[in-house]
């Protein structure tokens, strides 16, 4: 299945499908869950856009993991070119809001962190990033104030404010593109809450944003 950007609405979105750009740790809680060190800046990494597929499509777990873990995270589709973006830029670039999941092999981004690696392999692969139809900004004003929840076989595994990022959304916009240019069509991950655990198959994934805007996804 080619995977295509689509609004909440049923609207098609006609901005190309570009990479997606994460940040790791942006959650105090989820920190000190997985035992990491508070970061002094914003841990930048790349998803491919072969990672992206529709989060209706069941999740396929790579054969060459033993620990897939949900990261269930806000995703922000960008509008227009940022490049050294200006706060003001940043929050006018944007063309909408959906939740999405930064699917990642914890046991093989154990290993890569510990030989001090990058962690393409654990967060880059096919499928990486299944994503939600988009919510255009007016229908989701306060993205800095919403709620992002996973349920997993009924039993609710992250449910948080994004309220407490440690960055903001629009602060992270505008420091990832001093970095890499964002192209209409890109999309940038926020980071996750607490609650990370690992999907096994079979397992059926209700997510929620905002307590308004649900979908639902499966693993194979
Ligand atoms: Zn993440």
């Amino acid at each position: 299945m080619t995977y295509q950007h689509l609004f909440n609405d049923g609207s098609v979105c006609s901005l190309p499908v570009g990479k997606v750009v994460c940040v790791g740790r942006n959650y105090v809680d989820h920190i000190k869950e997985l035992d990491n060190p508070m970061p002094t800046e914003p841990i930048l990494f790349i998803k491919p856009a072969t990672s992206l597929q529709p989060i209706s499509q069941p999740i396929v777990i790579p054969d060459f993991t033993s620990a897939c873990h949900n990261e269930t995270e806000l995703a922000v589709l960008i509008g227009n070119k940022l490049c050294r973006a200006s706060r003001e830029e940043a929050e006018t670039g944007v063309a909408g809001f959906g939740i999405a999941l930064d699917l990642t092999l914890r046991d093989i981004q154990k290993t890569l962190k510990e030989k001090g690696l990058p962690w393409e392999k654990a967060k880059a692969f096919d499928g990486s990033c299944p994503i939600s139809p988009f919510i255009k900004p007016d229908d989701l004003p306060n993205p800095q104030d919403t709620r992002l929840k996973l349920e997993v076989n009924g039993r609710v595994r992250q449910d948080e404010s994004t309220k407490l990022m440690i960055h903001s959304i629009f602060d992270l916009i505008v420091y990832m593109s001093g970095f890499f240019t964002l192209l209409p069509g890109d999309v940038v991950l926020t980071g996750t809450p607490a609650g990370v655990g690992e999907l096994k198959s079979g397992d059926r994934l209700a997510l929620a944003l905002d307590g308004r805007f649900g979908f639902h996804a499966s693993v194979a």
